[in-house]
């Protein structure tokens, strides 16, 4: 951490903070004693901008960000006359990530959120990360960004947060393999046919989790779990060969660390991200959290099956990512985000999402390697260009 705050209020800059994890992280610092705890240096959203203003008066933010250029009037039209600076675009977003802070909240949704995080990782800033497309994309060179700026890499998603949890330092050695707990989504039971047919609002309607619209959608495909496998080889460094995944409906064990001497270490809870951003603005203590706590004789029974990779292809495209390596994950990520937009906007089916990613995957299996940053950028936008061409011809021959 550089640069320490003047006063001794703790700094939490939060990328996303209209979103789903945005709106749980104001929650949380509320609850943890609000302005007279907090500063807030920076804080960033997009189109909603009368929330962004109302949260940027409520917090006194130093800097309110709209991440679309076209906002800008009227951002700065809503914080007339409080004080707060305000910006709009990929610039200003990555100057909202560079202000001093002691934390940052990663919360943006797709890769969008790759370079304001990287650029709190330069300052030094300790990295709450909710936005795992950073991982899935950059990988081994998003991790060292943030180890060369000198901060803490805190995973908030939840699996990882457990794992976070439950993985004790000095006995990496002995990890065997890494478990990724699944609810299945909504889609669990149906079969491939009915799957074919599903529109974007019953995709989007989690049995468990309140998340946003996008990751709503990737649990349902399970593209979500497919990010988080890679998401997990990049943080815990084990390989594609440890990670498991086991559909686990009830969302009560958030995941689990299996050691050489068989025993297994779970972390649960009641499904709640609030959770997962409070043990992360905590670490390294607990904090006392608002959160339900788990009446086992009410919860009376767990339940696990194993994933059906046949009706959730996503699982083998990350593990086929994660074993040809490179910058296979930025292109998985690249054709998800794409063939994603593609079906919330009706152009392409459910399951044409996964065999567009898988299409664009094979199509940019070069070998090729990511040495710098400007190459995980590159891979993503050949992917958007391989994806998109996929989407047009599914939706030609839709009509
Ligand atoms: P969301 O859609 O609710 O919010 C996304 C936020 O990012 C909003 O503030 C939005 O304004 C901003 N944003 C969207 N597109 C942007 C762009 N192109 N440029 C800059 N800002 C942009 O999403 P969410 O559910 O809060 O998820 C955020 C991230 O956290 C995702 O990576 C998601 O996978 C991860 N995550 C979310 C949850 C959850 O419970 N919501 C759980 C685990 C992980
Ligand atoms: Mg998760």
């Amino acid at each position: 951490m550089n640069n320490s705050s003047p006063t001794s209020k703790r700094r939490i800059s939060i990328l996303g903070a209209t979103g789903s994890i945005g709106r749980n992280t104001l929650d949380i610092m509320n609850h943890l004693g609000g302005r007279d705890a907090f500063e807030v240096p920076a804080i960033t959203g997009m189109g909603n901008i009368e929330l962004l203003a109302e949260q940027a008066r409520q917090t006194g933010a130093g800097f309110a960000v709209t991440a679309d250029p076209g906002r800008y009037a009227d951002l700065k039209a809503a914080l007339a006359g409080s004080g707060i600076e305000t910006g709009a675009g990929p610039a200003a977003l990555i100057e909202a990530g560079a202000r001093n802070t002691d934390l940052l909240i990663a919360g943006i949704v797709g890769i969008a959120g790759l370079a304001p995080t990287l650029a709190a990782a330069a300052n030094g800033a300790d990295i709450a990360l909710a936005n795992k497309e950073c991982l899935v994309s950059a990988g081994d060179l998003f991790t060292a960004a943030i180890t060369r700026g000198g901060g803490k890499l805190l995973p908030v998603d939840s699996e990882h947060n457990a794992i976070f949890q439950v993985l004790e330092e000095d006995q990496r050695h002995a990890v065997e393999r890494i478990i990724l707990t699944a609810s299945g989504g909504p889609f669990r039971d149906f079969t491939r046919e009915q799957m074919a047919a599903v529109t974007p609002e019953v995709a989007a309607a989690h049995p468990n989790w309140s998340m946003g619209i996008k990751i709503s959608i990737d649990s349902a495909s399970m593209f979500n779990k497919a990010l988080e496998m890679i998401e997990a080889r990049h943080l815990f460094g084990v390989k594609p060969e440890q990670i498991e995944v086991i559909v686990h409906p009830q969302s009560i064990i958030h995941s689990m660390v299996g050691y050489s001497d068989g025993s297994v270490l779970a972390q649960l809870g009641a499904p709640d991200m609030r959770h997962a951003i409070g043990y992360a603005i905590s670490h390294p203590r607990r904090a006392n959290l608002p959160i339900e706590r788990l009446d086992f004789a009410r919860l009376a029974r767990l339940d696990f099956f194993a994933p059906d990779e046949n009706r959730f292809p996503a699982l083998g495209l990350a593990r086929t990512a994660m074993q040809r390596g490179g910058l296979q994950g930025a292109v998985l990520n690249g054709a998800k985000e794409c063939a994603l937009e593609a079906f919330i906007a009706g152009q392409v089916g459910f399951l044409e999402m996964a065999d567009i990613v898988a299409t664009t995957m094979d199509k940019l299996d070069d070998g090729r390697m990511a040495q710098t940053i400007d190459d995980v950028y590159a891979a993503d936008r050949d992917a958007r260009d391989v994806a998109n061409t996929a989407i047009a011809g599914a939706a030609r021959r839709a009509v």
